[in-house]
């Protein structure tokens, strides 16, 4: 599970949040990317919101794998 953090005051939020308690302001949101990273194009590759897998190594996306947990 990947952590977002507010970039005015510091504060830590889970994934699915998306303002933060504090500032109010918006979160920003890590790109959907390959959770494996078994091939050296997988790190540089971004998906789109609605990918479940890699198309390199076949792993599922960071967005995918969050919504499986
Ligand atoms: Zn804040
Ligand atoms: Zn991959």
């Amino acid at each position: 599970m990947m952590n977002k953090i507010c970039p005015k005051c510091g504060r830590r939020y889970t994934e699915i949040e998306n303002y933060c308690t504090k500032c109010g302001i918006e979160l920003e949101k890590d790109k959907n990317r390959c959770s494996g990273n078994k091939t050296a194009m997988c790190s540089h590759r971004v998906f789109e919101d609605d990918d479940m897998y890699c198309s390199y190594c076949g792993s599922l996306t960071t967005y995918a794998k969050a919504k499986l947990e």
